[in-house]
């Protein structure tokens, strides 16, 4: 479990720092050294959210885009916003059911009503109705060791094979400060350059690729937890079973605990990367040459898609 320190919900009067007012409810923005009242923070956030998306060209506010939903409080608030930050625009949601017990079901449900509420179009995936296996059968195969890994492969072919053929050619993920900046951190600490140069605000997309875009990439998980209870919006609490224990969360602690000696470390590693590393580094690293899967036709590097390869080798251990 990720501790969440940082940021302080404080009762008891309080004087927001945007309005003055002295309220009962406010929360602490720690990189701002603020104070914020509910309604300031509200709007703090979707004005930081719609910055980003015009900032970055992600999309123009009367496009049809997919927004992927895993059900959780950062897909969700992202959700919740772009529909009240850009109501014009025409927003299919979509979610991956991966069949993980409880957490799976409990993501399902809280995507149905939050999408019922806001009145979005749902598209729901059924990894086992379509696929015959589900994530829990990875364990009984080689993938087992780098499980989140390959539930990555899964969650990003699926997204872009289910937006494409559904009409949709941007997508939009809820991917914060926190997941980039960890995974940064780990990208840069073993140099996996190739990997660096992808990890940016908009991916642009080509034949049956799908733009992808990162609308919360400057928003923390904390900030995204306020925004989705502020706002009512429903998510599920639940942690997905598989990843417990996993280096992914133990890193994000670990740059929770940077921030708390160096405030201010994860905007100023995101923006170092965006600002510095990225303009130098794109031109230098070549995007490889991308060609249609044997298999499906979807893009691929190699002869094969990794996600073709992968259920292959589930299937082999599912149906013995
Ligand atoms: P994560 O890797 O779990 O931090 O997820 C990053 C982003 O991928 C989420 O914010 C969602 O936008 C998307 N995502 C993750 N899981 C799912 C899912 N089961 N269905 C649809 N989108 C998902
Ligand atoms: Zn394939």
């Amino acid at each position: 479990m990720v501790k969440r320190e940082i940021f302080i919900l404080k009762t008891g009067l309080t004087r927001c720092s945007r309005c003055g007012e002295d309220v009962e409810m406010a929360v602490y923005v720690d990189y701002m050294g603020r104070w914020l009242c509910k309604n300031c923070f509200i709007e703090f956030y979707e004005k930081k959210l719609r910055n980003t998306v015009l900032k970055y060209r992600m999309f123009s506010s009367r496009d049809l885009i997919g927004v992927a939903v895993s059900g959780g409080k950062d897909s969700m608030a992202m959700l919740t916003a772009l529909s009240k930050v850009f109501p014009d625009l025409k927003i299919k949601a979509i979610h991956i059911n991966l069949g993980i017990g409880d957490y799976s079901r409990d993501s399902e449900n809280a995507v149905r009503r939050l999408c019922d509420q806001l009145g979005v179009e749902l598209i729901i995936y059924d990894l086992k109705k379509h696929d015959g296996f589900s994530l829990p059968d990875l364990m009984k195969t080689a993938y087992r060791k780098r499980i989140c890994g390959a539930c990555g492969i899964i969650r990003r072919y699926l997204l872009n094979r289910i937006a494409w053929e559904n009409g949709v050619r941007v997508v939009a993920t809820g991917h914060t400060l926190d997941d980039t900046v960890e995974l940064l951190f780990e990208l840069y600490l073993n140099g996996r350059i190739e990997e660096i140069v992808r990890v940016k605000p908009v991916l642009e997309g080509g034949e049956r690729l799908v733009k992808k875009v990162k609308p919360l990439i400057e928003l923390t998980d904390q900030e995204n937890k306020y925004y989705a209870d502020f706002t009512e919006t429903p998510y599920s609490e639940f942690e997905c079973p598989l990843a417990r224990g996993s280096r992914m969360l133990k890193r994000k602690e670990l740059i929770l605990r940077i921030e708390k000696e160096i405030p201010g470390f994860r905007h100023t590693f995101y923006k170092s990367h965006v600002k510095r590393f990225l303009p130098k580094l794109d031109g230098l690293i070549r995007r490889p040459e991308l060609r249609a899967c044997r298999n499906c036709g979807m893009p691929t590097i190699g002869d094969v898609c990794s996600y073709c390869k992968l259920v292959s080798k589930v299937l082999e251990v599912v149906k013995g």
